[in-house]
């Protein structure tokens, strides 16, 4: 059996509207922590509704940009977000940070 795709911690969880141009369909979910840290991001719920031209269809989208704008804009996001929550669950935030890079293995700045 898969591994459950749990709610986003970021995004809505039904498909809204797109989190860049705000249009309302063909949205598709990126994950923020994408490549090798995919696994992990589904399982911390790191993604966000995305319509198909801002995710892969011209070069200012998440994954065709050259300098990264939106897709690094996004990885910033959630290692924000999910310090949050751990900060929301009663760890210090020094710690917080600590868990994060324990688990990804660096920092998205
Ligand atoms: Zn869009
Ligand atoms: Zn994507």
């Amino acid at each position: 059996m898969a591994a459950k795709d749990i709610d986003s911690i970021i995004s809505q969880k039904k498909p809204t509207q797109c989190y860049f141009c705000g249009k309302r369909d063909g949205l598709e979910k990126h994950h923020c922590l994408h490549g090798a840290f995919k696994k992990l991001a589904v399982q911390d719920g790191l993604w966000v509704w995305i319509c198909r031209k801002c995710h892969e269809a011209n070069k200012d989208s998440v994954h065709l940009d050259p300098n990264h704008i939106k897709d690094h804009y996004l990885q910033r996001l959630a290692q924000e977000t999910l310090i949050k929550q751990y900060i929301k669950q009663g760890y210090p935030a020094d710690v917080a940070r600590e868990m994060f890079l324990q688990r990804y293995g660096r920092f998205f700045d």
